[in-house]
């Protein structure tokens, strides 16, 4: 990590001759002109981003690049994950070819996940593979997605099934785009930070205990700190296991019980993607318990943080009568990342020491989701 200009940090994600930086702090957006000057095959790239998003950041971003000389052209789309869909693919395949591109054109992804993922994808297909930068706009983009280079669009079958790895070739995360963004949105992405925590770094959960309502009310040191450390966990497990063979799976921690927590609800408004996973922490947590891994006061400790920050830690409210253990197994199972019908749990010995289980009876996992739905009803 070094110190550049204005308190904005660089971290190197190592991928080879793919690494790329990932520019965090306050004023990335203002100095986006600057910094992408010197990555770009060519000065010209697309914007593509989200009506929501394009209210506040386009004008600022579309300034600064024209100040270094790069010209610009955007696209915006509806918000929501409806846009991450294949039909919406095409329109944009569509539109870009349309509008003209080479391929030293380069695109620039301007949003949350799901502008990221979609034009990340539409960059790894566009005339087999183009240049793009993700500009994340959200805090789980800036600390989840924008690391690892996965992209995708939803199908009817499931989330993110049809996809592609392509690594941005820089991510500018600026801090400042999260003082537009809805407080439900800023905790969602504050779950997957202490994800990160859980995962392997006692020291960073410690300090999100002190500062984790500075990062979610807009101190920019707090957000910058938050920001690159998530982003260097992430990029440490992603380097040594770009495609998911074994160590990346820890990054599931929270998301076999988040997951199949969504699929029973049915991908509504009613519960959002981090809060899945801020109940599946706990969760896998309490699974810990039952197995002997670790003890009540780990699992205690990570749910009274998270709800001093305003997530759930439970079903109350969401869980309806025709819950059961069995059917939020079953959606396990359907789970793309199971591996030959067994299920595979992220579990903790301790906040900060997770591993991965491959071999969890799936009794013990029932008794656990039936105290949760039991409590809840
Ligand atoms: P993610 O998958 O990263 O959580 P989405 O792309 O689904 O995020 O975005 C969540 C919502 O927040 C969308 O409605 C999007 O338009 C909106 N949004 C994203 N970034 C900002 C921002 N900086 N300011 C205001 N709204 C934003
Ligand atoms: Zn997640």
């Amino acid at each position: 990590m070094s110190l550049a200009t204005d308190g904005i940090e660089v971290l190197q994600v190592p991928m080879g001759d793919r690494s790329y930086n990932i520019h965090v702090g306050e004023g990335g957006i203002a100095q986006a002109g600057s910094i992408l000057s010197g990555i770009l095959r060519a000065p010209r790239v697309i914007i593509v981003t989200d009506t929501n998003i394009a209210k506040a950041w386009l004008q600022p971003l579309k300034d600064s690049l024209s100040k270094s000389k790069i010209t610009t052209r955007e696209i915006i789309l509806p918000p929501g994950e409806q846009t991450k869909s294949m039909a919406q693919l095409g329109q944009l395949l569509d539109d870009l070819l349309e509008g003209g591109v080479d391929r030293k054109t380069t695109l620039i992804a301007l949003g949350g996940g799901v502008i990221g993922d979609l034009t990340g994808f539409a960059a790894a297909v566009l005339l087999r593979g183009i240049d793009f930068i993700q500009i994340p706009t959200t805090l789980l983009a800036q600390v989840d997605s924008s690391v690892g280079g996965k992209t995708a669009v939803d199908t009817r079958f499931g989330k993110n099934l049809i996809g592609a790895f392509h690594q941005p070739r820089a991510v500018i995360a600026d801090t400042l785009t999260l003082d537009t963004l809805p407080m439900r949105e800023r905790r969602c992405g504050y779950a997957e930070v202490l994800k990160y925590g859980v995962i392997n770094d006692r020291n960073f959960f410690d300090w999100l205990q002190i500062n984790g309502q500075k990062v979610l009310n807009g101190d920019s040191g707090a957000r910058r700190e938050a920001v690159l450390r998530s982003c260097a966990n992430k990029a440490k497990i992603v380097a040594a296991d770009e495609r998911e063979a074994g160590l990346r799976a820890l990054l599931n921690l929270g998301h076999t019980f988040g997951h199949a927590i969504e699929a029973q609800i049915g991908f509504e408004d009613k519960l959002k993607h981090g809060e899945a996973v801020a109940i599946g922490m706990v969760m896998a947590l309490e699974l810990s318990v039952r197995l002997a891994m670790t003890s009540e006061t780990e699992r205690d400790t990570l749910r009274a943080h998270l709800i001093e920050v305003g997530l759930p830690t439970d079903l109350k409210g969401l869980a309806g009568k025709n819950w059961t253990s069995e059917a939020l197994l079953e959606h396990m199972g359907r789970d793309k990342k199971t591996q030959g019908g067994k299920l595979t749990f992220i579990l903790a010995r301790a906040i900060g020491n997770s591993f991965v289980a491959n071999d969890v009876d799936p009794k013990i996992v029932a008794d656990v989701l039936d105290t949760f739905i039991t409590d809840a009803i």
